[in-house]
């Protein structure tokens, strides 16, 4: 059977040590504020900003949400964020995507500051984190899969590390967290042939990919670690969720897997909250 990478005691060894610096910071004058800008009331958003206003609140950090209507004009949107960007109370900010399709989103997120960029949606950002620049702030879901690798202890220099999958929020930036780490990458993708046999090559196999449970036993071999990021409906048991990995078969294959749910969706809200912190440190020169 293989030892379950829970999330929880992640987020909750986190918690403590950001409750910690909350109130440091809180002692010398600075309240770290995470701002929330939200187009309409999609469900995932809604679920999403309530764990995100729960963690915010279980360590002591501010929030405040940004709330427009779905069908709001670009150039009203932009003043909006521009408004967030400029608010010196702000130090993260927290902007849920994909925007609604008659807003330019590209150019929305670039008026998102780099500093305040805490779930990197500007290009800027991006940029940073390929560069390996410390002041750019990963996504949060890389970032939680990084905080279970190093909570578990799961060595990676010189590992074989396959990604499955090359979003500019998962895929992408989780290789070159992963390269920081002296890692070797494989990403795949859609058209990457012989797929399960690159996939089964792997010391550390991280699944991206939205496609509910189809790593399946054929994709893995006894020893390896297996991250599952995807979050879809799950087709057998309708109104509940599951993974990208088919658990069922895997599980007892490798030899750690992380669990969905309860796996890296139960650390993001906290990373948020750790990078809003840190944002607000270099903010104030106190990193
Ligand atoms: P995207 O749809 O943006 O990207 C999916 C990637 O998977 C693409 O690179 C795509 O390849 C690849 N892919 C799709 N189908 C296949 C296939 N059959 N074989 C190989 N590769 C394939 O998804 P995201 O990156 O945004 O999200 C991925 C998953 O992670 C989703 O389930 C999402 O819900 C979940 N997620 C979870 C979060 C969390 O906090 N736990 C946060 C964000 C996302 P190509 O580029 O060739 O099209």
């Amino acid at each position: 059977m293989a030892e379950l990478l829970k999330g929880k005691a992640v987020a909750d060894a986190m918690k403590e040590e950001l409750s910690k610096k909350v109130s440091d910071l809180k002692a010398k004058g600075f309240t770290p504020r995470l701002g929330i800008i939200r187009v309409g009331a999609r469900p995932d958003d809604l679920f999403y900003e309530g764990g995100a206003k729960k963690t915010c609140d279980s360590i002591g950090m501010s929030y405040e949400v940004f709330e427009s209507p779905q069908d709001i004009a670009q150039e009203e949107f932009e003043k909006v964020v521009l408004e967030v960007g400029a608010n010196k109370e702000i130090n993260g900010i927290l902007m849920f995507a994909p925007l609604p399709k008659h807003l330019n989103e590209r150019k929305i997120r670039s008026l998102i500051p780099v500093e305040k960029d805490v779930d990197c949606m500007s290009l800027g950002s991006a940029g940073k984190v390929f560069a390996d620049d410390p002041t750019g702030f990963p996504p949060c879901t890389p970032t939680a899969c990084m905080d279970i690798i190093k909570f578990y202890n799961i060595p990676l220099k010189g590992k074989r590390a396959v990604v499955l999958g090359r979003s500019l929020v998962v895929g992408k930036p989780l290789a070159m967290l992963l390269m920081r780490e002296h890692a070797t990458i494989t990403i795949c993708h859609s058209r990457t042939e012989n797929l399960e046999s690159v996939c089964a090559e792997a010391d550390i196999l991280i699944a991206a990919i939205g496609k509910a449970k189809m790593v399946n036993a054929g994709y893995v071999k006894p020893g390896q670690i297996v991250l599952d990021v995807g979050i879809n409906e799950d087709p057998d048991n309708p109104g509940k969720y599951c993974g990208d990995v088919d658990f069922a078969s895997v599980e007892p294959i490798v030899e750690k897997i992380t669990p969905v749910p309860g796996g890296v969706g139960s650390v993001t809200t906290s990373v948020l909250c750790k990078q809003t912190i840190m944002a607000c440190e270099l903010q104030n020169g106190l990193a």
